[in-house]
């Protein structure tokens, strides 16, 4: 029988218009609507009965905390019906790792749920949303995806929306999780698992946005040569409870960051050290040194993954310890 499968349109390149087929660089994002991107795919029929929802139309650029809690409390009432099997969000490429890893922390159902999106535009000569999406809802009504936290579907790849990143500015095999590996493929109308993230996610997570209006402002502080206090005193000033920052290495920080994020942690804001380097893990002992037991290290997410991490564990707590163990666990 037909599963029933819920396509939740937030605009992005797979929605996008050029002028010319050629033209893959400058078009307008987010034109399509969401009955558009179904009716050019004739055969998704045959997958799975669908319907569509548009729930913003924007370039991923412009996604939002407000979108977010939208996006999650919809998908969190749809699976909690007998009626919804799975659900598929289209969106652009640039953000659409950090809403796959949101959606993964506050989604409250085992059923699959798909970020999907498209590097070419619609109009292209031969644009990659309609196979994307074709796909995408192909795993989403697929029993292999049930339980795998929210998975991010792209050129014939399955990823793990904690690991996955979008490595290329232009490529269609942009979306990889750098060392770690796809989950698995699709092939031939199967989708096929090789691997699993080992972290908690949807069911498992202690986060709930049912009444969440806001989310906490945490802000991100990328290093460089020279990089210096000026810029996490700004985040405080405007409000930060949280920051994020992108190393040096493991890491590590110029002597003067370190003096201004140690001051910032002694305030009680809490301070996460991620890395600017695209692979690996920022090591507990290593932070522990350079934080004197002040940072929290953010093991293997990246700074814009750690940040929605933060976010969502500063609506629980602000004890230091306790932010580590969900940095340990998610
Ligand atoms: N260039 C973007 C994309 O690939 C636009 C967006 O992120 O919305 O979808």
């Amino acid at each position: 029988m037909k599963k029933n499968i819920v396509v939740l349109a937030t605009g992005g390149t797979i929605a996008g218009k050029a002028d010319t087929p050629n033209e893959t660089g400058m078009y307008q994002a987010a034109v399509l609507t969401v009955e558009e991107l179904l009716d050019a795919i004739p055969r998704l029929k045959e997958l799975a009965n669908i319907t569509g929802e548009q729930i913003a139309q924007i370039d991923s650029a412009n996604m939002s905390q407000t979108i977010w809690l939208t996006l999650a409390k919809r998908i969190n009432t749809l699976l909690a019906s007998p009626q919804v099997d799975g659900i598929v969000v289209t969106h652009g490429t640039d953000t659409m790792e950090e809403t796959a890893y949101f959606l993964n922390l506050t989604v409250k159902s085992a059923k699959p749920v798909v970020l999907v999106g498209a590097m070419r535009p619609a109009t292209a000569m031969s644009p990659d949303g309609p196979m994307n999406l074709y796909n995408a809802v192909l795993l989403a009504q697929s029993q292999e995806a049930t339980g795998k936290g929210v998975l991010v579907s792209l050129n014939d790849t399955i990823n793990s929306s904690r690991e996955v990143t979008k490595t290329n500015t232009a490529l269609q095999d942009s979306f990889k999780a750098p060392e770690l590996g796809y989950l698995g493929y699709i092939q031939s109308g199967r989708p096929y698992f090789y691997r699993l993230s080992t972290r908690k996610h949807t069911v498992k997570t202690e986060f709930d946005v049912t009444d969440l209006t806001a989310l906490p402002r945490v802000d991100i502080i990328y290093g460089h040569v020279d990089s210096d206090g000026v810029l996490p005193a700004a985040a405080v000033a405007a409000g930060a409870q949280g920051l994020v920052y992108a190393g040096v290495g493991n890491g590590g920080m110029s002597q003067t960051m370190r003096d201004a994020l140690l001051a910032i942690a002694d305030s009680g804001i809490a301070v996460v050290c991620s890395t600017r380097v695209s692979s690996g893990v920022v090591t507990l002992s290593a932070v522990a040194g350079y934080g004197c037991g002040k940072f929290i290290a953010a093991d293997t997410l990246n700074p814009q993954k750690a940040r929605i991490l933060l976010c969502l564990a500063l609506t629980k707590t602000h004890n230091q310890a306790e932010i580590q163990r969900m940095f340990g666990e998610y």
